[in-house]
């Protein structure tokens, strides 16, 4: 089963307008003057979706947000629905970074309940799971995954609406990274327990990434694991340098 590639970058709460609109024209042009064989997503913070997206313009990398509410409007001060991210010109959100389930409590339920109001919107979604070093450690790494894969990826997902990223929290921004091969198990377990929730045909064709101090020495052997699809690269995905060569060395 040939998936496209994702190259996905989270800025997560980075960049001012001027910075914000620096990175993106570096990395809209880098693309545009070359034939990568992969897709490309940019997330940065809510305060820059507008003005990204006009630094996108004519590009072929999408725009996503880090984070949605499940409601559509109402009485939810802070928050930011799936009609306003939409409306701004997002294609994506992501749902469920381990940085929302440490920080603001987010649990499964929640997290579901956000993809499903996501997906009704139009948005596609990038739901992630990941294990703590603890549960590491304990060797609860594929149970872990299993059970958040069941409980945040809602009935209606499908390989068009929805892309999983496996990002074990120990390796989040600490230069850590699970070998080759710890990677390729539980990607491979990951779609295991997605064919037993969506069907065959739908977790075949999902795209799942590895999230986790993505580098540009390291993309090339991560991603080109059978069940690695792309990459949710944090760090990295502030130098546009950075960011380019992990799509030139991991996708063809
Ligand atoms: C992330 O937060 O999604 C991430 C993978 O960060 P980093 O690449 O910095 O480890």
């Amino acid at each position: 089963m040939v998936r496209k590639k994702l190259i996905a970058g989270n800025w997560k709460m980075n960049c001012l307008s001027a910075e914000g609109m620096a990175l993106a024209k570096d990395v809209a042009g880098a693309v545009k003057g070359s034939k990568f064989d992969c897709d490309f997503l940019i997330c940065p913070p809510f305060t820059l979706l507008a003005m990204i997206k006009k630094c996108l313009r004519g590009s072929k990398i999408a725009l996503g947000a880090q984070d949605v509410h499940f409601a559509e409007k109402g009485a939810h001060t802070g928050d930011i629905s799936p009609l306003m991210l939409k409306d701004l010109g997002c294609g994506y959100t992501i749902i469920g970074h381990s940085e929302r389930r440490v920080d603001h409590f987010e649990k499964d339920e929640l997290i579901n309940k956000k993809a499903v109001a996501a997906h009704n919107a139009g948005l596609n979604t990038v739901i992630c799971i990941g294990e703590t070093g603890e549960q590491r450690d304990a060797g609860k790494t594929i149970k872990v995954c299993e059970s958040q894969i069941k409980g945040s990826v809602p009935d209606d997902a499908t390989a068009k609406n929805t892309v999983i990223a496996y990002e074990p929290i120990w390796a989040i921004g600490t230069g850590k990274t699970p070998t080759a091969a710890d990677v390729e198990e539980v990607h491979a377990a990951i779609r295991k327990t997605l064919v037993k929730k969506l069907g065959k045909a739908t977790a075949n064709k999902m795209r799942i990434l590895y999230g986790g101090s993505v580098k540009p020495n390291n993309a090339k052997e991560l991603l080109s694991l059978p069940d690695v699809d792309g990459a949710l690269i944090g760090g990295a995905s502030l130098k546009a340098e950075d960011f380019i060569n992990i799509a030139k060395n991991a996708c063809k």
